[in-house]
Order: structure tokens, then C-alpha cells, then sequence
């Protein structure tokens, strides 16, 4: 059986979702395919920043968010203890949420439903079709079904079978982060901040990375760490145990629980996160990449919720603007689009990222950022450039 659609999305995240709710409003024919049964669960530390509630904001998801657990900034320990709040911005919400992800993912998909996408769960797709020039026309299902589109979104996330299918090649790969994380309870009053590690040690070595503890509220917090993959051993870390000795550093009186019964009830979940822009340029004939799969994950944080929000609307946005005015073999409006947002931001991003790698440099970092006249100083010209041009009325 063959089904026809102007756009195919292949992923119902985040990313997935916002690319077929703005795909959606235009009139176009979306069907989202994705291989789980929702609500379903994706390793995350669950922390919306103000942008990532902005996108919701304007996707209609305002009030649905008072649900979620709010924070109003994030409280660093470098490993002196410091507040930072969300910047104050035109316009821009002043706080975020901390979200279970079964639970805000869920909500992104069903609203994509409403706008008038069709939403196929359980379809889980195993590779693109191709033209004889490679034009990618369609998405072929496990069970041999194919689905056929004008264009297709591949919103399939850090693992991307769709990348993977096309070999792609990209200029940026390979710029990457492991995170782990866990929702546990905690013998402590519910907080109102994010709260971030940065003092995350591997064999002496300071690691490019940091550990956080995410507030849900009810006395159940998140508690992950991720760590970039340019430092030179990473792969000899084992996640789980390093997990568990980033939890032996945190209050005692918080009671928590033990690694090892985390891990037996399957609490204990890592994957990767892709970040920097893995695929580039992001499309190839008849498929443009979002989210994890373009590797929208900000080098800096690995805030990646805001990011695949973004780009998915934007890939929403510019699918249908190509479909109707040039046809599928040219993404470049896209391109454009995400280079304009982020371009010179992800590129500063990988040339950290590398640098991070090196452990000496890394702990030069951590000094500089637990210097509180340093701190003052950049924080104070970071802020002002978010505030953009102060006008005088
Ligand atoms: C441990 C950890 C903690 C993190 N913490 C944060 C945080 O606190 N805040 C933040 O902003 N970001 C965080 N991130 C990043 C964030 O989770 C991701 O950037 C975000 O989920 C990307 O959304 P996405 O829609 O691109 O991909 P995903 O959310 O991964 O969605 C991809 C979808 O594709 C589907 N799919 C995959 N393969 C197929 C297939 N073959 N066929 C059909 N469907 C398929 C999957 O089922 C899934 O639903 C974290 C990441 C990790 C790993």
C-alpha cells in the first residue's frame, strides 16, 4: 500500500512535532511517523530554558506549561555557589519549567495532531526511498509498507536512521556529548533553580562538562551529567559509575538513593547528544535534517529541546516555502535560516568543544569562571547582548 503526503515526518519529538504543527497551519498534508507508542520516554534532564518556553508560547502551549514544575534561574556551584537568572528579554518569558519528557512530548504531539497532522505511532521507519538521482521521495516502514511525500523532515533524533541510511557525510560530524541521567527522590525542600555542577573530575582530569539537579517539585528531582566527547578518554568512563560517584558529592542529608538501585529498577538511562550541527549543510534533496538529527544541540549547554523546537519549525516553515516555490531538490532557504540563527554561535561552539577536550584547559576554565570579577564582567556584556539595543522613550 502506498500513501501520498506533501511532507513526511520521520520522528514525533520535539522536533518532529514542531516542524509538523507549523507544517500544518499552511494546509499541507503531514503525517508524522514515529516508532513509539506515546507517551514515551527519552533520557533527558527534563530542564525547559526561557527560549524553549517562548517556542511553546508561540506555538500555543502557554498555559498547558503551568502544569510543569517552574524555575526562575539556575544555581551554579563552580564549586562556589552562584545565581544566575534567566535574562531578561523583549518579550521572552523570564523562567522556565522542569517537564518529564513522556509527559511534554505528548502534549507537542497531540497539538501537532489537532492543527491536523496525522500522527502514526508504532510506525517505525527503517530508511528513505530514493530517485535514481537520490532524491529523497518517501520513507519505507518495518512491515514493507512506504509512505510517499513531497518532502521528508528526518526528526529521528540522536541516532537518525535516516542519516545513517544515506551514509551522510558531513562537515561538522562527530561533535558530540554522552549524558546520563535519573529521577529519584530527595530528602530536600523543592527549589525554584536549575542547579549546575561544574567540577566533574575523571582520574584528576577536569572533564568538559557538568553535572545538574533538576527540580520536578513533589520531592522528585533529576540528576544526571554529560561530559563532550573531545577529551581523549571518555570512552574508558563508565556513565553509571560515574554517576553514582557525582551523587556521593552531593548532600548526604538528601537521602538519595543508591546507584545500584537506580540502575536494578532501570532508572538509569544515557544517550548521546549531538550538538554543533552534525549534518551540514541541513538537507539534502528531498529531506531537510531537525533536531538531534541535525545536531541542534547548543555546543555551549546541550540545551536541546529549545534548539529542536526551533529548527523544526523552521524546517516546517521552509519545506512548504520550497515545495511551493521551487520544488524539492532545494533546502538552501533552510540552510539559511539556521546559519543566520546559530551559525557563528555553533561555530565558536566546536572550537571550544575541541579546546575543552584538553583537561589543563578545562580547569583553566572552571578558575576563570569560579573568579567572581571575571564572572561580573562577562556575565554583565552576555546579558546586555540578549537585552539587544536599549531604547530611551
Ligand atoms: C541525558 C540527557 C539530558 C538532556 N537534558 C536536556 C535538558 O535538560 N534540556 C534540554 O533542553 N535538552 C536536554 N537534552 C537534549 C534533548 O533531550 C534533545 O536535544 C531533544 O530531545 C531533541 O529532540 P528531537 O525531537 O530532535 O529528538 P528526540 O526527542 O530524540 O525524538 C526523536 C523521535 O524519533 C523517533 N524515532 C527514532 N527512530 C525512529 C525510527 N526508525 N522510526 C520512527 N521514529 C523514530 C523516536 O521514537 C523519538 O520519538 C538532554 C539530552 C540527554 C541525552
Amino acid at each position: 500500500m502506498t500513501q501520498r503526503f506533501d511532507l513526511a515526518i520521520v520522528g514525533g519529538g520535539p522536533a518532529g512535532a514542531a516542524a509538523a504543527w507549523q507544517a500544518a497551519q499552511t494546509g499541507a498534508r503531514v503525517v508524522v511517523l514515529d516508532k513509539a507508542e506515546f507517551p514515551r520516554d527519552k533520557p533527558c534532564g527534563d530542564g525547559l530554558t526561557a527560549r524553549a518556553v517562548s517556542y511553546l508560547q508561540k506555538m500555543g502551549l502557554g498555559e498547558e506549561l503551568n502544569k510543569f514544575h517552574r524555575v526562575d534561574g539556575v544555581k551554579v556551584f563552580s564549586p562556589s555557589e552562584w545565581d544566575l537568572s534567566f535574562p531578561t528579554r523583549p518579550g521572552m518569558p523570564d523562567h522556565g519549567y522542569v517537564a518529564r519528557r513522556p509527559e511534554l512530548d505528548t502534549i507537542l504531539l497531540r497539538h501537532a495532531g489537532s492543527a491536523g497532522a496525522e500522527i502514526r505511532e508504532g510506525a517505525e521507519v527503517i530508511g528513505p526511498v530514493q530517485d535514481t538521482r537520490g532524491r529523497v521521495t518517501g520513507v519505507t516502514l518495518k512491515g514493507g509498507e512506504t509512505v510517499s511525500a513531497d518532502a521528508v523532515i528526518a526528526a529521528d533524533g540522536a541516532y537518525s536512521p535516516i542519516k545513517r541510511a544515506m551514509k551522510m557525510d558531513s562537515e561538522y560530524n562527530g561533535y558530540s556529548a554522552i549524558a546520563i541521567r535519573a529521577e529519584m527522590p530527595a530528602n530536600r525542600p523543592d527549589s525554584n533553580m536549575l542547579e549546575i555542577y561544574l567540577k566533574l573530575a575523571f582520574e584528576g582530569d577536569q572533564l568538559p562538562g557538568y553535572g545538574w539537579v533538576f527540580p520536578f517539585g513533589g520531592g522528585q528531582i533529576n540528576i544526571g551529567l554529560g561530559y563532550v566527547n573531545s577529551y581523549k578518554k571518555w570512552q574508558q568512563i563508565n556513565a553509571t559509575q560515574f554517576m553514582g560517584q557525582f551523587m556521593e558529592t552531593l548532600p548526604r542529608e538528601w537521602d538519595l538513593p543508591k546507584i545500584d538501585d537506580l540502575k536494578k529498577a532501570k532508572g538509569v538511562r544515557a544517550w548521546r547528544l549531538p550538538m554543533g550541527f552534525t549534518a551540514w549543510p541541513p538537507w539534502r534533496p528531498g529531506v531537510l535534517f531537525t533536531g538531534d538529527s541535525l545536531g541542534a544541540g547548543k555546543p555551549a549547554s546541550g540545551a536541546g529541546i529549545s534548539k529542536a523546537l526551533e529548527s523544526g519549525l523552521a524546517a516546517g516553515e521552509c519545506a512548504m516555502a520550497a515545495l511551493q516555490n521551487g520544488g524539492p531538490d532545494d533546502f538552501t532557504n533552510y540552510a539559511q535560516r539556521m546559519e543566520a540563527a546559530w551559525g557563528r554561535e555553533y561555530k565558536r561552539g566546536r572550537y571550544f568543544h575541541k579546546l575543552l577536550g584538553q583537561p589543563k584547559l578545562a580547569n583553566a576554565g572552571i578558575k576563570l569562571i569560579d573568579n567572581a570579577r571575571f564572572r561580573d564582567v562577562v556575565l554583565k556584556s552576555m546579558y546586555k547582548k540578549a537585552q539587544g539595543p536599549q531604547h530611551k522613550f
